[in-house]
C-alpha cells in the first residue's frame, strides 16, 4: 500500500474557547478515544496530522506518537500550546516532530478569540522554549477573520523574526466545528490583508513562502465563495480517524462522513470497502470547497505545476515590481468592487447555515454525559483531576 497523508484526532477535548469552534461544548469521553492498539493498525504514512480537541489534554500523547513514529515520515502537532511542559518534555524525546501553536493574533485579539487565561504569553512562550531547545519545526497557526485580520503581518513578521513557520487558515463550517454560522462578514478588509500577506511572502527569498502566497491567494478565492483554484482529492490518498476510531475522507463537510471504523476493521478492508467507495463518490461531487491546509497541502503536491505556474508568473515575471500580486487579479474580487454582485449573493457561496442543526459527530455515550453537564465543566474536571 502506498503511504498516505492521515490526520488524527486524538481526542475531542478541549480547554480553550474558540469564537468560531464550539467543539470545547462537545468532548468525547476519554474511554472511547483512540487506543493504542487502534494507533497500531494505521497505514504507513508519509504526513501525520495530530490534532483534536487539545491533543495534549491526553496524558498517554508520548505513547501516542511512540507508535505514530514507527509508521510516519513526518508528524506534526496542532496545539493550542496551553499544556507547556507537557510540550516541551514531548520535544524532548522526539525532536524531530514538528508544534503548530494556535495564536489567532496579537495578545488582546487572540485572547479575545481563544478565550484561554493568558494564552497569547503561554503560548508564546512555550514556541520560544520550543526555540531554545534546538526544535527546527516550530510555528504559529492563525485562524483569519474580521476581528483578527489587521493582525495578519503584524503576527507574521513576529513569527518571521522568530524564523518561525506561519500558517494560517479561515472560517469553516462543518460538525468538526460543531458551527454552521461563522462567515466574512467585511470580505474586502480581510482579503486586503491577505494581499500584504502574500506580497511579504512573495517578496522574501524563501520558495516555501512563494507557494504559501499561493495557498493564502486561494483564501481570497474562498472567502469570496468561489471554486477551490484545486481538486479536492480527500479519502483518495489522504484520510481523517476520529477519536472514536471512525475513518473519514475529511473535516469540512457537513456531517459526518464515515468510510468505516479501525476499531473493529483493518485499515485494508475499510480503505477496499464499498462504503470508502460511497464516501469517495461524495467527495468528487462536493460542493463546500474548503480551502484548508489538510487539504490543499497535498493537492499542491499532486498538481504542482498550478502554484508553480502562479510563483514563477507573480515573482519572476514581476521581479522589479515591489507590488507583485493584486487580490483584483481574482475575477470575483473586481465584480464585487464594481457592484455586479453582492454581499448577499457571496454570503448564499458560503457554506453558512444560520438555521442548520449542526450534528457534533459525537458518540451516543459522548452524548448522553452532555444531559446533566456543561461540556466545559467536564473538560474542566478532567484536567483539575490530572493536575492533582
Ligand atoms: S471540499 Fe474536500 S475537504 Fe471540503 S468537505 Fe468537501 S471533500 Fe471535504
Amino acid at each position: 500500500m502506498k503511504k498516505l497523508n492521515g490526520t488524527v484526532i486524538v481526542t475531542y477535548r478541549c480547554n480553550a474557547r474558540c469564537t468560531m469552534c464550539n467543539r470545547y461544548k462537545a468532548p468525547s469521553r476519554p474511554e472511547e478515544e483512540l487506543s493504542i492498539e487502534t494507533i497500531k493498525k494505521l497505514p504507513p504514512m508519509y504526513f501525520t496530522n495530530i490534532t483534536g480537541g487539545e491533543p495534549f489534554i491526553r496524558t498517554d500523547l508520548p505513547d501516542i506518537v511512540r507508535e505514530l513514529n514507527k509508521i510516519s515520515d513526518r508528524i506534526v502537532i496542532s496545539t493550542n500550546g496551553f499544556f507547556t511542559d507537557r510540550i516541551v518534555a514531548l520535544c524532548k524525546e522526539f525532536p524531530n516532530i514538528g508544534i503548530r501553536i494556535s495564536i489567532e493574533g496579537l495578545e488582546q485579539t487572540n485572547n479575545e478569540i481563544r478565550g484561554l487565561p493568558d494564552g497569547f504569553n503561554r503560548g508564546y512562550e512555550t514556541l520560544r522554549r520550543l526555540r531554545a531547545m534546538g526544535m527546527k519545526d516550530v510555528g504559529f497557526g492563525m485562524t483569519v477573520q474580521d476581528r483578527n485580520a489587521k493582525d495578519l503581518v503584524p503576527l507574521y513578521e513576529l513569527s518571521d523574526k522568530l524564523d518561525m513557520e506561519f500558517a494560517t487558515a479561515s472560517l469553516h463550517n462543518s460538525f468538526y466545528f460543531v458551527e454552521a454560522k461563522n462567515i466574512i462578514h467585511d470580505r474586502p478588509m480581510v482579503a486586503q490583508n491577505f494581499e500584504n500577506l502574500i506580497n511579504e511572502l512573495l517578496n522574501s527569498n524563501s520558495p516555501k513562502k512563494w507557494f504559501r502566497a499561493y495557498f493564502n491567494h486561494g483564501l481570497i478565492n474562498y472567502i469570496y465563495g468561489q471554486k477551490r483554484l484545486l481538486p479536492c482529492d480527500m479519502s483518495f490518498d489522504t484520510f481523517f480517524i476520529d477519536p472514536y476510531g471512525d475513518v473519514m475522507p475529511c473535516n469540512g463537510t457537513k456531517d459526518k462522513e464515515v468510510m468505516g471504523n479501525l476499531n473493529t476493521q483493518t485499515f485494508d478492508e475499510l480503505w477496499n470497502s464499498e462504503k470508502a467507495e460511497e464516501v469517495r463518490r461524495k467527495v468528487r461531487h462536493c460542493e463546500r470547497q474548503c480551502w484548508m491546509i489538510g487539504s490543499v497541502s497535498p493537492a499542491m503536491h499532486k498538481y504542482i505545476w498550478k502554484p508553480a505556474l502562479w510563483v514563477f508568473h507573480h515573482k519572476f515575471l514581476r521581479f522589479y515590481k515591489k507590488k507583485k500580486y493584486s487580490m483584483y487579479e481574482l475575477k470575483v474580487v473586481r465584480d464585487y468592487r464594481d457592484g455586479k454582485v453582492t454581499k448577499e449573493q457571496l454570503d448564499r457561496c458560503s457554506t453558512c447555515d444560520l438555521h442548520a442543526v449542526v450534528n457534533n459527530g459525537l458518540s451516543a455515550a459522548s452524548q448522553e454525559q452532555l444531559k446533566n453537564r456543561s461540556g466545559e465543566e467536564i473538560v474542566a474536571e478532567d484536567i483539575a483531576n490530572q493536575q492533582k
